[in-house]
Order: structure tokens, then C-alpha cells, then sequence
């Protein structure tokens, strides 16, 4: 058992607190696992609670769920691993459709359980996915969002009319999400533009996927042109600019949900038949499928991620906040 660990607690809005003797939370349930915490990303979703704009996490969470740890107690000790942080009931309609991300019951590390920003974390041993132990340990902290973009890909083909090969594709937003989405699509063979307004990101999408990303701010975008439109911003400018600029019969596919409300054209969503599909998380099934497609390289060599020591959390938080962040995922070590 471990009494002590380092953690990083969100502490108020816009303050996260680094404790190097946190007292540790400890195996609770049967069938829990504790993980030794190896990397640990920073998600949007973790910025949004950050500026105090997520309800469902409060001051005093730690917060965390895109991780790769090691099973120090449990069985399969030694395992290297990553976990859907999606607990689920496995009972419910959804959960046997495999559509659990639906799950009715659900709970969520980082959430309602306590995160990953931390040295150990307990996590119900149905959550686990194992790793390959010669896995770069950031690699398989990335299998949650590469979930999130495999099951947004998944329905942008279930939802088009062409092979996504053919599919003109239009990817807006170049944070960890827009990036991951774009260098899948390009495993694909796909033809698209990446929308980005931040400037400092345009060299990593330009390197990495082969494409020159176009600001949105000072660069025109085209109307009626995209087979399929992949939305990971979901602010109301990015929902109005989906829609006009998807051609008739097209999907758009909305992931971000930056603001909770939008104004959208539902007069040409109707006379032009453009499917509108929102897009939550990932099933179980999406989530072994990214570990397997990380691991295959199908999203690149992963050289733009970001390490800093999880003591530095609150400053990471702070340039991401600011925008001088430039890359688009920072993972944090803990200190062994
Ligand atoms: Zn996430
Ligand atoms: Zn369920």
C-alpha cells in the first residue's frame, strides 16, 4: 500500500496545486487495480474544468484520464497499461449494443473517481487495456484521444455516402484531437484541409500531416464543398462554419463542444439532406482498436507531444491556457 504519493489537485478555478505528499487514495473495491501513474496527457476536457466551466468537476478533484501506468497491485502485476476511463455498467441496452459510451450508469476517472495527475491511481480492472511493454509509455498515454478520433473517424465513414478515400474531408481545429484526426484520415489516403487559428500550430500540422493549414481568420474557407466535415472545435463560429462550407448529402461530424449552444442552419441541414452527428468518446472496442492503430503508426511517429515533470502541471495549464503552447498534447511525468 502506498500512504504518500505526489498528486496535482485542481484547487480552484485556474489553479491547479502540486503536492508532493498527498494522501493516497487506496484499493476501495475488489476488483480495483492500482496503477503506478508513467505519463499522463493534458485533455481539453481537463482545460475546461480548469476555467471553472464543467460542473461535473469540482475544486478538489484530481483530475487526469489520458494515461499509461504499470499494475503495481492487482493481478497481471508488471503489466504496462492503459484505460478507458468511461466505467461502465456492461449491463444496460447500450453497453450489450457495445455502444457503451451511451452507458446509462456511468462513471468516470478523473470525474467522478479521481484522476491520473498523480504517482498511483485506482481503476476497476474492466477498464484496463494492456500495452505492449516495449510501448513508449506517452505513446500509450495517447490511446485516449486517438479513441475519440477513431470512433469520430468510424462514423464519418459509417455516415458517407463515398469511400472516405474519395471523401473531400475538412478537419477544424488543430489540438491534440484535429491533429490525431488528420494523421489518421492520412493513413487513409484522404484528401482534406485543417483549419487552425493558432498560428503556432500550423509548422507541427505542416510536418507531421503534409498539409498547410488555412486560418479561418484572415483566409476564406470554401462553401458547399466538403464530403464529410470533422468539427473538434464545437465553438458557435466552428458549428455555423461546418455547416456552410459541407456540401449537399455531406455528414458533419461534432466532436469539441466548446460552447453548449449554437445557433445552427437548420433550413440548409433540411433541403440539403446534410447529416448532423454528434459524437461522444469512444466504445471499449474504439479504444483497443487506437492502442493497435498507435502502435502500427498509424498516427505518425508522435514526435510533437510535449513532456514536462507533473510538478510543472499549473505552469502547463497556464500556456495552454495562453496559447504559447505550441504543441498540441503535453504529457506529465510524475517523478519515480
Ligand atoms: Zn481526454
Ligand atoms: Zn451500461
Amino acid at each position: 500500500m502506498i500512504d504518500k504519493m505526489e498528486a496535482v489537485v485542481y484547487t480552484a478555478p485556474n489553479e491547479m496545486t502540486f503536492f508532493r505528499e498527498y494522501q493516497s487514495t487506496q484499493i476501495d473495491r475488489d476488483d480495483d487495480v492500482l496503477l503506478r501513474i508513467e505519463s499522463v496527457g493534458i485533455c481539453g476536457s481537463d482545460m475546461h474544468a480548469f476555467h471553472g466551466k464543467d460542473p461535473r468537476r469540482n475544486p478538489g478533484l484530481i483530475l487526469g484520464h489520458e494515461f499509461c501506468g504499470e499494475i503495481v497491485e492487482g493481478s497481471n502485476k508488471g503489466q504496462k497499461v492503459t484505460g478507458n476511463p468511461l466505467i461502465t455498467c456492461g449491463k444496460c441496452e447500450y453497453c450489450l449494443q457495445g455502444r457503451d459510451n451511451l452507458c446509462s450508469d456511468r462513471d468516470m476517472i478523473g470525474m467522478s473517481r479521481l484522476g491520473a495527475f498523480a504517482q498511483y491511481m485506482t481503476i476497476p480492472n474492466q477498464c484496463l487495456v494492456h500495452a505492449t511493454n516495449s510501448m513508449n509509455s506517452n505513446h500509450v498515454a495517447m490511446t485516449e484521444p486517438a479513441a475519440t478520433v477513431v470512433h469520430a473517424v468510424n462514423l464519418a465513414i459509417e455516415n458517407s455516402f463515398k469511400p472516405i478515400k474519395d471523401c473531400n474531408v475538412l478537419v477544424i481545429g488543430a489540438g491534440a484531437i484535429g491533429l490525431l484526426a488528420a494523421l489518421l484520415l492520412k493513413s487513409y489516403s484522404v484528401k482534406m484541409t485543417v483549419l487552425e487559428t493558432n498560428k503556432a500550430r500550423h509548422q507541427c500540422v505542416k510536418e507531421h500531416v503534409g498539409v498547410n493549414p488555412v486560418n479561418p481568420i484572415n483566409q476564406s474557407v470554401s462553401e458547399d464543398s466538403y464530403d464529410v466535415v470533422i468539427d473538434c472545435v464545437g465553438s458557435e463560429k466552428t458549428n455555423a462554419l461546418s455547416i456552410t462550407s459541407v456540401r449537399a448529402g455531406g455528414a458533419v461530424v461534432n466532436v469539441g463542444l466548446l460552447s453548449w449552444s449554437s445557433n445552427i442552419d437548420i433550413r440548409k441541414i433540411t433541403l440539403q439532406e446534410i447529416k448532423l452527428i454528434g459524437c461522444y468518446t469512444y466504445s471499449m472496442e474504439d479504444f483497443r482498436s487506437a492502442l493497435r492503430s498507435i502502435e502500427n503508426g498509424d498516427f505518425g511517429d508522435l514526435s510533437w507531444i510535449e513532456e514536462m515533470p507533473l510538478s510543472e502541471t499549473n505552469l502547463a495549464f497556464q500556456s495552454l491556457h495562453n496559447g504559447t503552447m505550441a504543441s498540441a498534447k503535453v504529457i506529465l511525468k510524475p517523478s519515480f
